[in-house]
């Protein structure tokens, strides 16, 4: 029979953090430098990389040395004896906005003790106020902290500095620069003092920022003289609000492309998508001009908001996102042997150059596709049917 663990030391506060880190390096540096200061010894117990494949994904997960059970070796005899199933346990993902990589404390219980800690180790190697203003310097140049810890270390070698620190008295920087300003506050003084061209919408008579729509000057002269083809899409996670930002990309003469504007929105609707479209036409120099073509990724909403804001204009699908879409499909519904068959036949069908080779082609594809009515009939409700003549490649 197990004994109950005896000895608990929680550590729980030494490791929660919000911060974010830049790489999974920055992670396990700073997460050992914690369990340094903490007399914790730590370990990657398991990483995984994103490879595309189902169940993988960029996660690294930490542990106590004393974590895990006694091993039995080949021989008979106990290694890693010290081992004795402590639970510490503590998870870092690349965070959903994209600010970086996350950190969660999934436990930061011991059950065995460890060594005298430093008492009040918060002291140790504080930054000097010389020290502060050469990271409020590299910082201001976005120099990645683990950049600014190096070069700490070659001025002020006398001083230990570690990258916690460094982390430290960046956000507190962050705020200064930021003031009594909220964050979107503080977006809309940047996006003034770039000079940028915006509008911005609030929910009735709150002060809740509903849409944000900017475009740079620059941006508005070369949108004017080549107002042929603009393509807008979504990105997203790019904040931690976990709102998508939406662009708009016009196309010079010479097949250059240039960013037009940047909206945020709060919700990806045709009534939002409308506000930001009529914003756009207010960059137009003069009133009744409208885009050639316009390119989607098939947002239903978007789609409409164009009908409805650019009725004259030509909007088309993009192949490379509906091939994405369908591909990603074939792999829910499709047998592993048959997927690139059928993925083959799918492109035919797209790239067919008349009716009648569209017809014959997609015969064949309905054919392949018997077993698979989940997938074909997503095919021709989501893409053939209403849509096959929007379709633009590449
Ligand atoms: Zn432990």
């Amino acid at each position: 029979m197990e004994n109950l663990p005896q000895i608990c030391v929680d550590t729980t506060d030494a490791f929660i953090t919000t911060e974010r880190f830049g790489t999974q390096e920055e992670v396990i540096r700073w997460i050992k430098e914690v369990g340094i200061d903490n007399k914790v010894t730590v370990i990657i117990s398991r990483s995984d990389t994103e490879t595309g494949k189902r169940g993988r994904s960029n996660k690294i997960i930490f542990g106590c040395d004393k974590g895990g059970k006694h091993k039995i070796t080949d021989s008979g005899t106990q290694s890693a004896s010290k081992k004795c199933g402590c639970p510490f346990k503590i998870r870092s993902t690349p965070a959903k906005d994209g600010s970086g990589w996350k950190i969660d404390v999934k436990c930061g219980l011991h059950n065995h003790g460890l060594p005298d800690r430093l008492e009040g180790h918060s002291f140790i190697g504080t930054l000097t106020t010389d020290e502060k203003q050469h990271v409020a310097d590299l910082a201001k140049r976005h120099v990645p902290p683990k950049y600014i810890l190096l070069s700490l270390q070659d001025r002020y070698p006398e001083n230990v500095t570690r990258i916690t620190q460094v982390y430290k008295h960046k956000s507190v920087i962050q705020k200064e620069i930021r003031g009594p300003r909220s964050e979107i506050q503080h977006l809309f003084k940047l996006i003034d003092d770039a000079g940028y061209v915006y509008w911005s919408r609030k929910k009735d008579d709150s002060k809740v920022v509903r849409e944000i729509f900017w475009a740079h000057p620059d941006s508005v002269k070369l949108l004017n003289i080549f107002l042929i083809v603009l393509v807008m899409d979504s990105t997203y996670k790019t904040n931690k609000y976990r709102q998508p930002l939406f662009e708009i990309v016009g196309m010079t003469s010479t097949e250059l492309t240039f960013a037009v504007g940047f909206a945020y929105m709060e919700s990806e609707q045709t009534e939002n998508f409308c506000w930001v479209l009529e914003k756009l036409t207010e960059l137009f120099v003069k009133k009744d001009m409208c885009p050639q073509v316009i390119l989607t990724d098939r947002d239903l909403a978007l789609m409409k908001a164009i009908e409805i804001v650019f009725p004259r204009s030509i909007n088309l699908l993009c192949r490379f996102h509906i091939n994405k879409n369908v591909g990603a499909k074939c792999k829910q519904h499709v047998v592993n042997d048959l997927q690139k068959t059928i993925d083959t036949l799918w492109m035919e069908v797209v790239w067919a150059s008349d009716e009648v080779e569209y017809g014959q082609r997609l015969h064949q594809l309905e054919q392949a596709c018997v077993d698979y009515s989940g997938f074909i009939n997503y095919v021709k409700d989501t893409w053939l049917t209403p849509h096959r003549h929007r379709f633009v490649g590449p």
